[in-house]
């Protein structure tokens, strides 16, 4: 029996708990990650990164290892009678300050392999084939005992250990679950077909719209299929894909992955315990996978909460911050449920038996959860909102300010002449962009920001926004909030 002290202790190695583990540690948190799996998943589960979380993964430095590895794919059709009638991707068009317009559409497995692998590499390889029997809390954080025996002594202790959570029940932080009665099946496979194959996601409408197809990375594909019962096997669901694409056929070449999935819904009444246990990703949100928002929205919790703990931890900012996580996250979440539900239930109801018409009309309406861009975390003005990603120039070099931004500091930036005379702390990066072309410094012609200083959280929100004339006030500002506090 072995005792461990750690800043946090993570329960589960999914992708959040990877990415929360991941973000911590290059924040300078030690962290201990444990897993009952053998590895990280292999196959199937979530299949797209929406635009938000691709601009999140630049800040973290991970963009550049998935991005490759994907298809963009920004249209939703709508085929009927053996013809398109509709194909959309307006909504990805008109986002402002956006590079990447358009999901990635990868598999779950490429997130969790390439995390589980920068873990190994930076000593803090998740413990594996290993689970958890008792949580404590203790006047300084938690006491967690292993099935294994060790101890585990942290600060904070994370669960994100899925639907179905050990931590939620261990703490008991109600969780009502609605159950629609939609069943799915999903196929991922090489499929051999006659169907004008097009990089969309395409929803069939026939009786209903039961049947949606998923271009995915590689050479494979994915299906839906709304099957609404649990007796049934991939020839009752092939049937009904061959169904829905007549006079088209579908036959599996190569099956890489076959589930069932029941539709439930249901948010956490918590997203903290006692200001020491957190809850992240499916451990405190489920609903249906309609609008691909499972993951997505798991892995923004992640860049929402570890940058606040290691303010907390490592430069003094006030523990009240940690209640901040659930301020903003628990109304996303219910808006993900609301999303996908109104999603879901479109495919098995229509009044007018448009179902997939409607379905593509909902995604248009939802554009700012499915898209991730639409999420805020104030009411109005600009600060609370997403900082526009802009084209930046440094001598003969074009960048995007997503890719100079950095997850573990604040930056302030300065978008003007006017240098102010400030001095930053330890936790606040300066960049001034300069409004002309300027010899060894930055510069753009964007004008979202001119003449203005702005202050941009580690996950890429804006803190704050004033005249550059104002900067000194602003950091005063910044530092009472964030240290003085
Ligand atoms: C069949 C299916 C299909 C899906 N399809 C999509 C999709 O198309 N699009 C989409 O966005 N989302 C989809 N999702 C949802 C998506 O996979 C989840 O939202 C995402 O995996 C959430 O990540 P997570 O890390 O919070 O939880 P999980 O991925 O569930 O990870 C939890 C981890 O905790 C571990 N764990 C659990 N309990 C313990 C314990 N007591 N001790 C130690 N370890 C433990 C598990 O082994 C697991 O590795 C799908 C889910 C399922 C089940």
């Amino acid at each position: 029996m072995k005792t461990r002290e750690t800043d946090i202790f993570i329960i589960g190695a999914g992708p959040v708990g990877l990415l929360c583990a991941y973000l911590a540690e290059i924040s300078g948190l030690k962290t201990i990650i444990i897993d009952k799996s053998e590895g990280p998943l292999e196959v199937g589960r979530a299949d797209a990164l929406n635009a938000r979380t691709l601009q999140l993964l630049e800040v973290a430095n991970l963009f550049q290892d998935l991005y490759p590895l994907g298809l963009p794919c920004n249209t939703s059709s709508v085929w009927e009678k053996g013809k398109f009638i509709s194909r959309q991707s307006s909504w990805w068009n008109e986002l402002q300050g956006c590079f990447h317009k358009h999901f990635l559409m990868l598999g779950q497995a490429f997130v969790e392999q390439l995390l589980d692998k920068k873990l190994t590499a930076i000593d803090a390889a998740v413990i594996r084939k290993t689970t958890i029997e008792d949580i404590q809390l203790t006047a300084h954080g938690c006491t967690s005992t292993l099935t294994n025996g060790d101890i585990i002594k942290s600060t904070y202790l994370i669960g994100a250990d899925g639907s179905r959570s050990f931590v939620r029940n261990h703490f008991k932080i109600p969780f009502e679950i609605t159950r629609p009665q939609i069943i799915w099946a999903v196929i991922d496979a090489v499929f051999e077909t006659d169907f004008p194959k097009v990089p969309e996601i395409i929803v069939f409408q026939s009786e209903t719209s039961d049947v949606a197809w998923i271009p995915r990375e590689g050479e494979i594909d994915r299906f839906y299929i709304r099957m609404d019962r649990k007796d049934f096997d991939m020839e009752d669901a092939l049937k009904r894909i061959n169904l829905a694409m007549a006079p088209h056929y579908v036959k599996i070449k190569k099956l890489v992955w076959f589930s069932q999935f029941s539709v439930k819904e249901s948010v956490a009444e918590h997203f903290l315990f006692q200001d020491r246990v957190i809850l992240a990703g499916d451990a405190c949100h489920i609903h249906s996978v309609n609008g691909g928002q499972g993951l997505n929205t798991g892995l923004a919790d992640a860049f929402n909460l570890i940058w606040k703990l290691n303010m907390i931890k490592n430069h003094g900012t006030n523990q009240n911050l940690l209640r901040t996580y659930e301020n903003e996250r628990k109304p996303v979440a219910l808006s993900v449920i609301e999303s996908s539900g109104e999603l879901v239930r479109s495919t098995k109801y229509s009044d007018d038996g448009t179902h997939a018409k409607d379905y593509v009309k909902i995604v248009e309406k939802r554009a700012g959860n499915i898209t991730g861009m639409g999420i805020r975390y104030s009411e109005s003005g600009c600060a609370g909102t997403r900082v526009y990603d802009l084209t930046i120039h440094k001598e003969k070099k074009s960048m995007r300010l997503y890719s100079l931004l950095e997850y573990t500091k604040f930056t302030l930036l300065c978008f003007g002449d006017y240098v102010p005379a400030i001095t930053v702390p330890d936790f606040v990066t300066i960049l001034q962009v300069r409004p002309n072309e300027t010899q060894h410094e930055y510069w753009t012609k964007e004008d979202y920001y001119k003449n203005q200083i702005v202050i941009v959280r580690p996950d890429a929100y804006i803190e704050a926004v004033a005249p550059i004339g104002e900067a000194e006030s602003l950091l005063k500002n910044l530092v009472e909030t964030y240290v003085e506090n």
